[in-house]
């Protein structure tokens, strides 16, 4: 018996963790995927297709794979092993292969073709016309239309695009690792943190050099070099190396790499009808098309460079004056930035953690939410769990009525990845008139209980724990008709608005207040300390922005480009990044050889995004700012028309429900301190 495979015979059919062994996952999957695949049989033999016998039936299809699936990969995140981790290099393939089976079934589409044509006949709700326009389009956007030939060479593009990325990723990976900065004399270590010298020896130790220190490229060792250590000629030295990686023209150098990917993306974009790769991509984003990313871009430049420009002059002046710097350096920024801040803002991680212990942070979320949304969490000890640090609730409104499983995974431990998550083992939908309630996670990685001190948060985690609740809102608060179309299954820059709007909450004084008390005297935070954090989080907003905003317009320039233009990587990142660097070029440093998020994560022409999601909920918290934070009716508003309606229609038709107009930059702006 497989208890993957059979009914969850568990509180709200929670998965069965208790029940489930390593070894019950590969047969699941392979049965999974043969019911999955008789499901799609039965689609295909009906006689006349319709919506509800076709795209609502596709829909529903493959319920246990997906359950099966998410279970397996939520664990490989949260809580693996080597044998989960062998097990999924093998169950990986099958679901593509399964997945890309159902996109290249060509009676499969023709009949979704045949609903779609009638449309305009089929007098759908606005939710089932997204929901056909979604199926479509995914065949469609997969090569369905094209003839033999065609889909042939998608698939070779699609192939070779694959292991492109996957090159590009190693190269990048293989120059970090190849690269050390041994340090043998104390005095270059000057200025470091203890913590971060003891890592350093741990390394040398590791790549057998005891009784030296080792910085290599690995962000948590080049990030605190450059801002800490006082030996200016070593920063340059590790700078340049991080700024150089695989753009050396050896066997390493992804130059090549970078121009191949761009033809062939332009290829499969001309392919499927598409003037550029930018045109196909923001297709399916609340953005639309690339001119209306590049206005929004240029205009927040314009905003935020000036700003920019001001923090470049304080910041020079600052180093002139603390070390006689003539001439502020890129590998100058970080070291004298931090220095500015704590002199301008003396507010420290350990100054604030006795305020934000993890109960009572956990507890501010929870009262947040049930403010205002209406929903109380109430742990629920038999609902199976996979690991003892995992806390189980069940989600109700104020009724009682049940609403969703919420499970809390906070603490590091090996087999945990990086990082903070959130993730659902179960979507919601209605399927034959009952509502499928759904059963989401989030998973961090917070400061742990010491046998002494409780788990003391520092700010930055009280905000990734209020962004990752955020998401689990989006996903609890689910209230669609199809499981493709619900909760987070929204477009790519419209998915952060409600983990970012809720990270709002954490600056303000009157959320605070509910949870923020000294662990130990039981004392609420201090008001002056609330503005210290403000005031630093805007900190080099100008320069920031700039920064974030240079990246984008890369991005945009490789994927709107026509690729022949492209000769030179070197010329031609410089020439589109001139406007937006405004400290010294550095000779022979490259920023797209290292750019993984568009070359081989899923940012292609899509990097803006981040920019785009803070211009949302800034914009969208305004509207609680004037009315309260606490305001019953705008939070109603905004449950009913963003974490509710997760992608039934189009996010601006959603988001100017809610705001009653489109976005604007100018509440970003401003609290960023970007306005005038
Ligand atoms: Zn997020």
């Amino acid at each position: 018996m497989n208890p993957l495979l059979e009914k969850f015979n568990t509180p709200f059919e929670t998965a069965p963790f208790q029940l489930i062994k390593n070894e019950h996952f590969l047969p699941a999957v392979k049965k999974a995927i043969e019911l999955a695949k008789e499901e799609i049989t039965a689609i295909k033999s009906i006689a006349l297709p319709d919506f509800e016998n076709t795209i609502v039936a596709l829909d529903r299809s493959g319920e246990k794979l997906n359950s099966i699936s998410a279970i397996f990969f939520n664990l490989n995140s949260a809580e693996t092993n080597v044998h989960i981790q062998t097990l999924a290099r093998e169950i990986s393939p099958l679901l593509t292969a399964h997945s890309n089976d159902i996109l290249l079934d060509e009676a499969l589409f023709s009949r979704i073709q045949q609903v779609y044509e009638q449309k305009s006949q089929l007098q759908l709700t606005e939710e089932q016309k997204t929901l056909l326009e979604k199926t479509y389009k995914a065949f469609v956007r997969n090569g369905a239309r094209l003839d033999e030939k065609q889909k042939a060479r998608l698939r070779e593009i699609d192939k070779e695009l694959s292991q492109l990325g996957l090159k590009f990723g190693e190269n990048v990976l293989a120059e970090t690792n190849k690269y050390e900065l041994v340090i043998d004399n104390e005095d270059d270590l000057s200025g470091l943190p203890e913590a971060i010298k003891e890592a350093a020896a741990q390394t040398a130790e590791e790549k057998g050099k005891p009784g030296q220190w080792v910085f290599t490229l690995a962000f948590p060792s080049y990030l605190p070099f450059m801002t800490y250590a006082e030996n200016r000629a070593l920063r340059k030295e590790l700078f340049t190396a991080y700024n150089t990686k695989a753009s050396k023209g050896d066997a390493l150098d992804n130059r090549a790499h970078i121009k191949n990917m761009l033809a062939l993306k332009n290829e499969r974009a001309k392919l499927l009808g598409y003037p550029r790769f930018a045109d196909f991509v923001l297709e399916e984003r609340m953005a639309k098309n690339a001119p209306a990313v590049m206005e929004f871009l240029h205009n927040l430049l314009d905003k935020a460079k000036p700003k920019a420009e001001k923090e470049l002059e304080e910041l020079t002046a600052f180093a002139k004056d603390l070390d006689g710097l003539e001439q502020l350096e890129k590998w100058d920024f970080a070291y004298y930035s931090e220095k500015l801040k704590k002199k301008k803002y003396e507010v420290d991680d350990e100054l604030l953690r006795p305020y934000f212990k993890l109960e009572n942070v956990i507890d501010g979320v929870f009262t947040t939410a049930e403010k205002l949304f209406g929903i109380r969490f109430i742990e629920n000890k038999d609902i199976p769990k996979y690991h003892p640090d995992v806390t189980a609730y069940e989600v109700v409104d104020l009724e009682g009525k049940h609403l969703a499983v919420f499970y809390a995974d906070f603490f590091p431990r090996e087999g945990k990845r990086n990082g903070a998550w959130m993730t659902s083992y179960r979507g919601q939908k209605v399927m034959d008139g009952k509502d499928h309630r759904p059963h989401v996670s989030i998973v961090c990685n917070f400061t742990k209980p010491t046998k002494s001190k409780p788990s003391l948060l520092t700010f930055n985690e009280v905000t990734t724990l209020f962004h990752e609740f955020g998401h689990a809102l989006h996903g609890m608060l689910a209230n669609g008709n199809y499981e493709s179309l619900s909760g987070t299954s929204v477009y790519w820059d419209f998915v952060e608005l409600p983990s970012q709007i809720f990270e709002n909450w954490c600056y303000e004084k009157d959320c605070l207040d509910l949870f923020a008390k000294h662990y130990e005297t039981g004392a609420g935070i201090p008001v002056d300390l609330i503005q210290k954090i403000k005031n630093a989080a805007n900190f080099q907003q100008g320069y920031q922005t700039v920064r974030q905003i240079s990246f984008g317009l890369l991005d945009m320039a490789y994927h709107g480009t026509d690729p022949e233009k492209i000769t030179d990587i070197h010329s031609f990142e410089r020439k589109v990044m001139q406007n937006t660097q405004l400290l010294p070029e550095v000779k022979d440093t490259l920023m797209s050889t290292s750019f993984s998020h568009i070359f081989q994560g899923g940012y292609a022409a899509g990097y803006y995004s981040y920019k785009w999601a803070e211009v949302l909920d800034a914009d969208a918290f305004e509207l609680f700012l004037e009315r309260g934070i606490f305001d019953k009716v705008t939070a109603d508003s905004f449950k009913e028309n963003v974490l509710s309606a997760g992608g039934k229609e189009h996010p601006s038709i959603l988001y100017k429900r809610f705001r009653g107009r489109e976005p604007r930059p100018e509440a970003l702006l401003k609290r960023a301190g970007l306005l005038n």
